[in-house]
């Protein structure tokens, strides 16, 4: 039913099996999606959002255009750089609308195929479509969708809403985009791009950020604001939980979706998923990152000469936390820049690869102080450790670590990749025994409550990995690899 247009491949190829992630103790971002439609150098400025976004995805990286007639695509495996190295990747890009997408995947392998936009000629003619999210019927849909013959190309969700569209009855493009979106369940902000028009989309829930931007007369939506600074857009607000924005002829309308019982937003975007400068739901994140940093130190004070964090992911809250409690705040670790989220080992085991290729104290700071280190988050807890233990051997008296969120332990299913419960430390142990693990001389949290307290409207934000309270029917059997 449904045709592909030629995938023009870029650059950037690397084998999983020769890196090692050095993230790998910290929650993974879902993806970043970019759309501009009105501008003579749309590809160009779409190629800046997705280099401003990188954070949030860097498996992949790809960008459709349209000169109002065909679609051209380029995508590849790797870094935003590195796809678009190419200097004929940009000529042929050239028209007047494009979207863009980085990926790191939360459903479907790392692999040239599921790398987005898909881009594919249907029914409702040529379509490219990037997604942020996770849809969490996704093997119902898919499974009935075969047995109506459908052929899918990708192992990732973000296809299903393409067939969806291909089998809906209504006749105009939008009614079948919404019609398909009403079968989805789970988290999304889709952009689409067709020769005509751009459409942006985000679920009722509201989980995952979109913004609505302009840049000299033309329309640009981004995941975050850091998008809309690069390339010199002005911030104009937050898209609505179930608003689908239409963009065409040089004018934008919205139609509104059946509101969600509740509305939901990720609170895991401010606490590290965004960038600090962006703008997210609404609200300034380096704002709220402070402010989880001050309630730590109301709720969790402690004794001691510094604070330093663990940059780049602690640093706001390490300034709140030293704010509110009056301890000075250090640069007390030092960050290797030039190490990338993977890291290239060609002739080592990566078992004895650690944090001191990415870390290191700085030990006039450190020597004989007492410690309090901030982070936002502990997941396997195998990091932390051996952080803490890089300070005590520079001669740290004591080190106290500091967590700008609660404790972790519930898998997230709407575009966080936390799939299983014994990945998580605290969902196996206690707070004392993390800490014992660690060999921190203490260990705190921040509650929920207080973490609640730093946003406005903190009853319009998901914070189910903490409680286990889903918005959703969630699967049983739910894994990233399950199409
Ligand atoms: Fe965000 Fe956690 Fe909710 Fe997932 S479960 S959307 S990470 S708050």
């Amino acid at each position: 039913m449904i045709g592909y247009i030629r995938i023009l491949a870029g650059k950037g190829t690397m084998k999983r099996s020769c890196m090692t992630d050095l993230y790998d103790d910290h929650l993974h971002e879902e993806c970043g999606v970019f759309g501009i439609y009105g501008d003579r150098e749309a590809a160009e400025k779409t190629y800046l959002g997705l280099y401003a976004l990188q954070h949030r995805g860097q498996e992949s990286a790809g960008i459709a255009s349209t000169n109002g007639t065909e679609i051209n695509l380029r995508k590849g495996l790797g870094l935003v750089w590195s796809v678009f190295s190419d200097p004929n990747a940009m000529p042929m890009l050239k028209g007047t609308a494009a979207i863009g997408h980085n990926r790191y995947s939360t459903s479907g392998s790392t692999d040239i195929i599921n790398a987005q936009p898909i881009s594919i000629i249907s029914k409702a003619g040529k379509i490219a479509l990037a997604h942020n999210g996770t849809i969490t019927n996704a093997k119902e849909l898919r499974d009935e969708l075969q047995r109506m013959g459908s052929i899918f190309q990708t192992t990732s969700d973000s296809e299903i809403i393409l067939h969806l569209m291909a089998h809906s009855n209504k006749e105009s493009f939008l009614d079948m985009f919404i019609d398909a979106l009403a079968r989805i369940v789970g988290s999304y902000c889709f952009v689409l791009l067709t020769p005509e028009k751009l459409i942006a989309a985000r679920d009722p829930f509201g989980f995952r950020p979109l913004s609505l931007g302009m840049s000299d007369g033309a329309y640009v939506v981004a995941s975050e604001s850091c998008a809309f600074d690069i390339i010199g857009a002005r911030y104009l607000r937050s898209v609505e939980p179930g608003e689908v924005i239409v963009i065409e002829k040089h004018a934008m309308r919205s139609v509104m979706l059946p509101p969600a019982p509740k509305i939901r937003q990720c609170i895991f975007e401010h606490i590290y998923f965004s960038r600090p400068d962006s703008l997210v739901f609404g609200e300034k994140v380096d704002k709220i990152r402070r402010r989880l940093g001050k309630q730590l130190a109301l709720e969790a004070p402690c004794e001691a000469d510094i604070v330093i964090s663990v940059p780049d992911s602690g640093n706001t809250a390490a300034l709140g936390y030293s704010k509110s409690s009056g301890i000075k705040y250090e640069i007390g670790l030092i960050r290797n820049h030039y190490v990338g989220r993977t890291f290239i080992a060609p002739h080592q085991d990566k078992r004895k690869l650690d944090v001191k290729v990415k870390l290191n104290p700085v030990a006039g700071v450190i020597e004989s102080r007492r410690v309090v280190l901030v982070d936002d988050s502990i997941v396997r807890g195998t990091t932390m450790r051996q952080i803490v233990q890089l300070l005590r051997s520079r001669g740290a008296r004591e080190v106290h670590v500091r967590i700008s969120s609660p404790p972790i332990c519930h898998p997230c299913y709407y575009g966080i990749d936390i799939s299983t419960r014994t990945e998580l430390i605290a969902c196996t142990h206690s707070v004392e025994e993390t800490r014992d693990f660690i060999h921190a001389d203490s260990l705190a949290y921040l509650s929920t409550e207080a973490m609640l307290s730093t946003v406005d409207n903190g009853d319009r934000y998901c914070s189910a990995c903490f409680t286990g309270e889903y918005p959703t029917p969630v699967p049983a059997d739910f894994h990233k690899y399950q199409l």
